[in-house]
């Protein structure tokens, strides 16, 4: 399983905004799905390239390109102290200016703390019952990094200016995915069928032009990701040139072997990865 433990401090590139981050201790990439471009469907660990976006301001960078703030054992400042009953909740009887509206004030604003997962210190919460209004009960929260949606891409795909080379890189390969969706879609009806669903591809001019320009950053900042580009390259229909940079490619991994194959039968469609733990019952 893919299992967390603490969270890192990370600040927004632009507002600054601290949000809490999930350390991943172990992985599991396994999913339902896995195809030749990337993408996976009912994925234990999605990274989605990195690319994340302020839950304050909405910027979209690169989780490394995050200020990092320090490391946290918890998303709430307190929610691991031990929980403690307030004195306010021990005193009422001997309280002078004690009453049940009070005690009810500071009954529900400890439900509200609990209800949102987390339980107050006891150096939180006031103790002058009766007297104060009720004890501060708004806890310190990291917020979480939103995932970019999918229906953004096309839009920051649009202003390579305002985001670093890296971050296009990671922009585009997520919408080199989701172009691809629609043709799984049909994929599937089809296999379901026992026809060929290679047929079905033919990569658009949006499609084309966002490979060609994933392949350029790729090749200025990612040179290693020799299988990914071969892919592009594949469903290009560029044949030879994707073999061409797989003879370099000792892998015989499962991805390698599948890209290799398609090249080969001249398919330039996006192909889903039979792996050796799927059985043939389970899979396309
Ligand atoms: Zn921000």
């Amino acid at each position: 399983m893919t299992r967390f433990s603490g969270y890192r401090l990370l600040g927004c590139p632009t507002c600054q905004t601290v949000h809490a981050v999930a350390n991943a201790v172990s992985f599991n990439l396994m999913s339902f799905e896995t195809w030749t471009d990337g993408q996976r469907l009912h994925s234990l660990m999605d990274y989605r390239e990195g690319v994340r976006q302020c839950s304050s301001c909405e910027h979209v960078f690169l989780e490394r390109e995050a200020k990092f703030m320090g490391n946290a054992r918890t998303r709430w400042r307190n929610d691991d102290e031990p929980y403690e009953i307030p004195a306010f909740l021990l005193r009422p009887a001997n309280e002078p200016t004690w009453t049940w509206q009070s005690v009810r004030d500071k009954l529900s604003a400890l439900t509200g703390w609990v209800m949102r997962g987390g339980l107050p210190a006891p150096s939180t919460v006031a103790d002058n019952a009766g007297t104060a209004a009720a004890p501060a009960d708004v806890p310190f929260q990291y917020p979480e990094l939103y995932q970019v949606r999918e229906s953004d891409l096309a839009s920051l795909v649009a202003k390579p200016a305002d985001y670093s080379e890296p971050l296009m890189l990671a922009i585009r390969a997520l919408y080199w995915r989701y172009l691809n969706d629609p043709y799984r879609d049909t994929a599937r009806r089809l296999i379901e069928k026992g026809r060929d669903p290679a047929v079905a591809f033919t990569a658009s001019e949006l499609q084309i032009e966002n490979m060609r320009a994933l392949l350029v950053l790729l090749v200025k900042h990612r040179p290693e990701d020799v299988l990914i580009r071969a892919e592009l390259h594949r469903e290009l229909g560029e044949f030879t040139a994707a073999i061409d940079l797989m003879n370099d490619l000792v892998s015989e991994h499962e991805e390698a072997n599948a890209i290799r194959e398609a090249a080969r039968h001249k398919i330039s469609a996006p192909t889903l990865i039979k792996y050796a733990w799927q059985s043939s019952s389970k899979t396309f």
